[in-house]
């Protein structure tokens, strides 16, 4: 028996393929694209070549996501906050918090003892305080995404960036830039506006302990400058990204048991 659940994201699609016994047998990141039909049918077809299985020898898959309506072939197709609370509670049953931060939008989930959401809040909104203010940075100072927080971690200065709409920081960075700031200054600016913009979002909601997921969660400069601001210490799983992914596959494994 093999289960898929998928991540239809909108910057990357993520699927995990699950045999019976709730082993991890393959999975997938790829990038979400324009064309998201295309990435709904790679991203099965990937783990399905990498368990040496076809797509019709998977007997349940939960989609999650902005684009998990999109899915043709899921069985079922359930919530974000949902899957990323089921998903971690897998991997780190004591956490309270759940912070998400993805490409385009950031959720601050909170669990009880047995994983169980007690309530959340989302932006969705505004791209400042998610991956997609730090992508349109990491392109304009022409620096990998991948090594933007460890610039930021550089920093000794951070720039003050005060603009809170995305389109206002770029020309606050351009020009940063061009009255000398050093790229590491700037980058930890950045960092430490988004994390004062996810401050506003978490509120009150930080009960220990706290772990990230998101793709965000990879980025160890956003990491600090959010212990630092919410004065806390935060936990990140391996692979972050795939969190939703794993949470939409336990859910599948569970709903086919019961079918
Ligand atoms: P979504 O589910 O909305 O598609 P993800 O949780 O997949 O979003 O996160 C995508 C974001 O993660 C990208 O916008 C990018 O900013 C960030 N990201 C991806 N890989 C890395 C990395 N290696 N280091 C830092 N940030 C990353």
């Amino acid at each position: 028996m093999y289960v898929l659940g998928v991540d239809i994201g909108s910057t990357t699609a993520k699927a995990i393929l699950m045999n019976e016994d709730g082993k991890i047998v393959a999975r997938d990141l790829i990038p979400t694209g324009i064309w998201v039909d295309k990435a709904i049918e790679s991203v099965r077809e990937n783990v399905c070549r990498q368990a040496g299985i076809k797509p019709n020898n998977i007997d349940y898959c939960v989609s999650t996501g902005y684009g998990r309506l999109r899915v043709p072939y899921m069985d079922a197709q359930v919530t974000e906050i949902t899957c990323h609370a089921r998903g971690l509670h897998s991997v780190m049953p004591d956490v309270k918090t759940v912070i998400d931060i993805g490409g385009q939008d950031s959720k601050v989930i909170s669990l009880d003892e047995n994983g169980s959401i007690l309530n959340f809040v989302m932006n969705d909104q505004c791209a400042a305080g998610t991956g997609r203010f730090i992508d349109v940075m990491s392109r304009i100072m022409d620096i990998p995404i991948e090594e933007v927080g460890d610039f930021a971690l550089r920093g000794t200065e951070p720039a003050a960036i005060s603009s809170v709409c995305t389109v206002f920081a770029e020309s606050e960075v351009i020009s940063k830039a061009s009255s000398g700031v050093s790229p590491e200054n700037i980058m930890a600016g950045i960092h430490l506006s988004i994390a004062r913009r996810l401050k506003g979002l978490v509120g009150q909601h930080n009960v220990p302990p706290v772990a990230m997921t998101g793709g965000l969660a990879q980025n160890k400069g956003l990491v600090a400058a959010l212990e630092k601001i919410l004065n806390c210490k935060i936990t990140v799983p391996d692979d972050p990204q795939i969190i939703g992914a794993l949470g939409a596959a336990i859910i599948a494994r569970e709903r086919m048991m019961e079918e």
